[in-house]
């Protein structure tokens, strides 16, 4: 009986990859592994192993979440190091939950290998501080995805000094800054688009709500960030938000 490890791949760069997740990757007997693991990080494989693409393809599902299960299941019952392959971090929208219980159900014993989840990755790649104390004071992670049967979001944790990392923001730009409106955000928040983040495609545009419905559509993976941490000017923000404070403003959310 062998052992599942869910590894996180980190946002793409394989010096990203923690020094855990590298071994196992090069000692696996078998690896599973996801579109968004990058071709860098697939090349740490011993040539012994099996590779499995079990990923998203152009948007069509090569295997169900139920047939990844069956698999890391049947794997683990004739091999000794089963890799479970994920971008970024596993636990961190990446449906981890699903196979911890199938594993758990089956007996089978498995690890989680944290990994440099893509909201840090482009949050370096930026050169920005999620937690930038002059402007924020909470990070929230979240998706839009309109798949159905997610929990739908509570923006009453929206505060002015939140930072939103949006997970998936697809590519109708203009009804992601729609829903973001409808949230309360102000059409000035600044907000920046990452693509690709520590990869060799990366690609970082600088905007807010109000021009992002005209931006140019970055190629996928990309991530964006919402909040007044997202920008080079934080300084120039915080003075005028500090301002507004000074004036007995800032209970009244944004504005
Ligand atoms: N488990 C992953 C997230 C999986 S959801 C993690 O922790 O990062 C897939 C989404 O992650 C993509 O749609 C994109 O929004 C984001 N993402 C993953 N890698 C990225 C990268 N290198 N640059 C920008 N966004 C990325």
């Amino acid at each position: 009986m062998g052992k599942v490890y869910l590894v996180g791949a980190g946002p793409g760069d394989p010096e990203l990859l923690t020094v855990k997740a590298a071994r196992l990757i090069g000692a696996a007997d078998v690896v599973l592994h996801d579109s968004l693991v990058s071709r860098e990080v697939l090349a740490k494989v011993s040539p012994a192993a099996q590779i499995v693409d079990v990923g998203k393809r152009a948007g069509r599902k090569l295997l169900t979440q139920d047939e990844i299960n069956a698999l890391l299941i049947d794997y683990a019952r004739t091999k000794a190091i089963v890799v479970r392959l994920k971008g970024g971090d596993p636990t961190i929208f990446g449906r981890a939950g699903e196979e911890m219980e199938a594993l758990r159900r089956a007996g089978i014993e498995y690890e989680i290998v944290p990994g440099i989840t893509a909201a840090l990755g482009a949050a370096a790649a930026a050169g920005i501080s999620l937690t930038d104390r002059r402007v924020a004071s909470q990070i929230l992670l979240t998706t839009f995805s309109r798949d159905a049967g997610g929990s739908p979001m509570d923006w009453s944790c929206v505060t002015p000094t939140t930072t939103l990392v949006l997970y998936m923001p697809g590519a109708e730009y203009g009804a992601v800054a729609e829903w973001l409106r409808n949230g309360g955000l102000p059409e000035d928040l600044p907000c920046v688009v990452v693509s690709g983040a520590s990869g060799p495609q990366q690609i970082i545009r600088w905007t807010n709500i109000g021009r992002l419905a005209s931006e140019e559509k970055l190629p996928a993976p990309a991530l964006l960030i919402a909040g007044r941490v997202a920008t080079r000017e934080v300084d120039e923000i915080s003075r005028s938000f500090w301002e507004r404070r000074k004036q007995g403003s800032t209970l009244e959310k944004f504005q």
